[in-house]
């Protein structure tokens, strides 16, 4: 499969804010030496590496957007919802993300003793150790059972541990859909589903989820998603079209190491579209 072209807006990556592996500043420094000048740090459910990240970019003469992908409940799915450009310091936002890391935590020892029970013990000790002060994730897990030499790839950990109805997997107590959307309407953020073709969804779940998601406060969708193949865009982009949402654009950059998702790596928008950056609430505060 062929490269998408560079980009200079990236909306979604990630730091070791969460489960990306560069700090924000070197987060920044790579994607503005892939030639973006518009970034978007959204870590999952914090906003910790934004401060370091906008400093950086400052110094680099281009633009950090403050953002978080936030996980919510729907209908008993787990879906990803990205605030972009929100009042970070909003107290109705603090407190939501406060919850979800509580959620988080608790989840984490779950995964932790189920582990323990299918023979593996340490595991949450492990990811805690990689995760450090950040928010911990799956990833952090998949991490430390590579590394503990449980499994060869991440994709295994996922696969036979992890992955949803796995074994070790532990769905946590996400806060519903409508509330995230409240805390990011009180930040003033603009809601954005993210990467929506990987919920498993069939169509018409998909039109009742863009249907709630854009009467309740949702303001745009992910149209170009990492490197998703053209076909998957135009979907996307009718779904766009069809429901009133504005389009947004993101790696969802992790890690260096794998080439296939880099920051700015992105196709186009396709035509007849409202791109996210210019909506109001994307100009700077
Ligand atoms: P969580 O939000 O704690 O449920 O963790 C989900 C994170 O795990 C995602 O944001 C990805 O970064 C990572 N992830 C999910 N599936 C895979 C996979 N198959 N291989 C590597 N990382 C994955
Ligand atoms: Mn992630
Ligand atoms: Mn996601
Ligand atoms: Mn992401």
């Amino acid at each position: 499969m062929s490269q998408p072209p560079l980009s200079a807006i990236d909306l979604h990556t990630h730091s070791t804010a969460s489960d990306g592996t560069l700090s924000p500043s070197a987060l920044v420094a790579h994607a503005h030496a892939a030639g973006v000048r518009t970034l978007a740090l959204t870590d999952h459910d914090c906003t910790d590496g934004i401060a370091e990240a906008q400093h950086r970019a400052a110094a680099l003469g281009m633009r950090l957007v403050p953002g978080t992908e936030i996980s919510v409940r729907w209908e008993r799915r787990t879906l990803h919802v990205l605030a972009l450009n929100p009042d970070i310091d909003d107290p109705t936002l603090r407190a939501g993300l406060d919850q979800q890391a509580a959620s988080r935590d608790a989840r984490a020892r779950a995964i932790g003793h189920r582990l323990d029970k299918l023979g593996i013990a340490g595991a949450y000790e492990g990811a805690r150790s990689l995760a450090a002060e950040s928010m911990i994730t799956r990833a952090h897990f998949a991490r430390h059972l590579v590394a503990a030499g449980h499994c060869p790839d991440m994709n295994s950990a996922f696969k036979r541990w992890l992955g949803n109805g796995k074994r070790a997997n532990v769905s946590a107590d996400w806060a519903p859909l409508e509330d995230v959307l409240d805390w990011i309407g009180a930040a003033g953020g603009i809601a954005v589903l993210a990467h929506p073709t990987t919920y498993g969804l069939t169509g018409a779940r998909m039109r009742r989820l863009l249907d709630a998601f854009s009467q309740t406060g949702g303001a745009a969708m992910e149209v170009v998603c990492g490197n998703a193949h053209p076909s998957v865009v135009e979907t996307l982009a009718g779904y766009a079209r069809r429901f009133g949402l504005a389009a947004s654009v993101g790696s969802d950059f992790h890690t260096p190491d794998n080439p296939w998702v880099q920051p700015g790596r992105l196709r186009a928008l396709p035509s007849g579209l409202q791109p996210v950056w210019e909506l109001d609430a994307f100009a700077p505060a």
